[in-house]
C-alpha cells in the first residue's frame, strides 16, 4: 500500500436547498484499501458519495482523486478514469441479459480482454454464469447485486464506491454479498464501502469512518472501531 490517497474528501459540505446534509467531512482512502463507512439512516453517507461522482454539487471542500481535484466532473468521466460507484439500488439495465449488462460495463475499454474479464467474474459470480441470458429485470435483489457489482468491475476501476450493496438482502444474500466483497478487495481492488450494517462493513475493513447527522465523529482501524464501546452502543445495539 502507498501512502498517497487514491481519494481525499475533504471539509466536504453538501446541501439539499436549506438542509446541510454534510457539513464538513474529511476522509481517504489509499491504494489497496477497504474503507467501511457507516452510520445510521440519514447521517449522509449516500449523499457523500453522490458528491463523489459529481452526482451532487460541492458545496464547500474538495474532492481529490489520483492527486487533483475532481470538483465539477461528470459521473461518466470519472467512471472512465476508474472512479466508478455501484449505486444504492443497483440500477442494472433491467431489459438486457446478464452478459449485455457486463459487456455495458466495458463500454469505455478499447483492449481485447473483455471476454476474459467477463469470465473472471463468472468465477467470482458463479451465479451469474448459470444466467448469463437471463433478463437483469427477472433476477432477484441479491442477484442484481451481484450483477451490479460485476458490471462496475468490467470498468477496471481503481477505487470502487459501493453505496449499501447489503440493504433489503435475506441473510444468505447478505453473507454472500459480504464475501464477494473480501474476494473483491483480496484480489487488489481498493473499495469505499458505505454501509448500515456496521459489524460486516467494520470487520472487512482496513480502516472505517463514522458518520453522525452529516459529520464524521470517529475513525480508525475497522478491528478497533468495531471494539469500541461507543460503535457498539450506537450501530451494533450491544
Ligand atoms: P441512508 O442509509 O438512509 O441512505 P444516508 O446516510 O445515506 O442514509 P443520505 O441519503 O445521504 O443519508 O441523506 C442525508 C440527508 O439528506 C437526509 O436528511 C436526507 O433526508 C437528505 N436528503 C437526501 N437526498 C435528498 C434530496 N434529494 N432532497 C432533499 N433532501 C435529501
Amino acid at each position: 500500500m502507498s501512502n498517497q490517497p487514491l481519494l481525499e474528501i475533504q471539509g466536504l459540505k453538501v446541501a439539499y436547498g436549506g438542509i446541510q446534509a454534510v457539513k464538513g467531512a474529511t476522509l481517504e482512502v489509499r491504494q489497496g484499501e477497504l474503507v467501511s463507512l457507516i452510520g445510521a439512516n440519514g447521517a449522509g453517507k449516500t449523499t457523500t458519495l453522490k458528491a463523489v461522482t459529481g452526482l451532487q454539487p460541492i458545496a464547500a471542500g474538495d474532492v481529490r482523486y489520483l492527486g487533483e481535484s475532481i470538483r465539477g466532473q461528470g459521473a461518466w468521466d470519472l467512471a472512465r478514469k476508474g472512479l466508478v460507484m455501484v449505486p444504492e439500488g443497483r440500477g442494472t439495465f433491467t431489459r438486457m441479459t446478464i452478459v449485455e449488462n457486463l459487456m455495458m460495463g466495458a463500454y469505455n475499454r478499447r483492449d481485447d480482454e473483455v471476454q476474459a474479464d467477463i469470465d473472471k467474474i463468472f468465477g467470482i459470480f458463479p451465479r451469474l454464469k448459470e444466467r448469463a441470458e437471463q433478463l437483469a429485470g427477472t433476477m432477484s435483489g441479491g442477484e442484481q447485486q451481484m450483477l451490479a457489482m460485476g458490471r462496475a468491475l468490467m470498468a477496471k476501476p481503481k477505487v470502487l464506491l459501493l453505496d449499501e450493496p447489503s440493504m433489503g438482502l435475506s441473510p444468505i444474500m447478505v453473507d454472500k454479498i459480504f464475501e464477494v466483497i473480501e474476494t473483491i478487495h483480496g484480489q487488489g481492488t481498493t473499495i469505499l464501502l458505505v454501509e448500515q450494517n456496521a459489524s460486516r462493513a467494520l470487520a472487512l475493513a482496513n480502516r472505517g469512518y463514522v458518520m453522525d447527522s452529516g459529520e464524521i465523529t470517529m475513525e480508525g482501524p475497522g478491528a478497533q472501531l468495531l471494539d469500541d464501546p461507543q460503535v457498539r452502543a450506537a450501530y451494533l445495539g450491544h
